[in-house]
């Protein structure tokens, strides 16, 4: 298990309780960032996709390096009041409060088919928001993909009552 070996749990972190996932153990290591990213490949290579889709900031890394083997373009969606052109934004829930995720209005052209990426799903919060910006600009989502899969947490099938498919590499508990 060359991904699942290589990253890193946190015990409560960031906070008291929470086991945290840590891929920069994964991304130091030349075999296994290559071996992550190859298996990403390989698994869309001939799938029709126009552009990937990054959550930031670790789906920056997993998806740059995606989008340069794929042959296309990448597009970042980020924190709230981080992108310097004209953006639109979708608020998502945290455990306490919301949190919002922005992408640039001429960042996706309408009917494009669309790969997102981020590093983990747990509940699912997070890329589903990304996904409404994401069509809210017309944009098509051909998959789901993540490099760890918190399937305890539900994310995956909240994604997949959507109509949306998901792909990851890892499971963790
Ligand atoms: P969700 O919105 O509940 O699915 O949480 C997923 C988001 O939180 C992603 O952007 C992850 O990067 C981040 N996240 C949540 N838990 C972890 C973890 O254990 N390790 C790394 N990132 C996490």
């Amino acid at each position: 298990m060359p991904i699942k070996s290589r990253i890193r749990t946190v015990p409560h972190y960031p906070k008291q309780g929470i086991m945290f996932r840590d891929i920069t153990t994964l991304l130091k290591d030349a075999v296994g960032f290559r071996v992550m990213v190859n298996d990403l490949v390989n698994h869309y290579t001939g799938m029709k996709i126009d552009k990937v889709a990054g959550i930031e900031a670790r789906g920056f890394i997993i998806g740059a390096a995606l989008a340069y083997q794929l042959g296309v373009g990448f597009v970042p969606i980020r924190k709230k009041g981080k992108l310097p052109a004209e953006t639109v934004g979708q608020e998502y829930e945290l455990e306490y409060g919301t949190d919002k995720i922005e992408i640039h209005v001429d960042a996706i052209g309408r009917g494009e088919k669309i790969l997102l990426v981020d590093d983990l799903i747990a509940t699912g919060g997070t890329a589903e928001a990304a996904v409404k910006l994401i069509e809210t600009m017309g944009g098509k989502i051909v998959e789901c993909a993540f490099v760890i899969d918190l399937p305890d947490l539900g994310g995956r099938k909240r994604l997949e009552k959507l109509r949306h498919k998901v792909f990851a590499l890892s499971e963790f508990e």
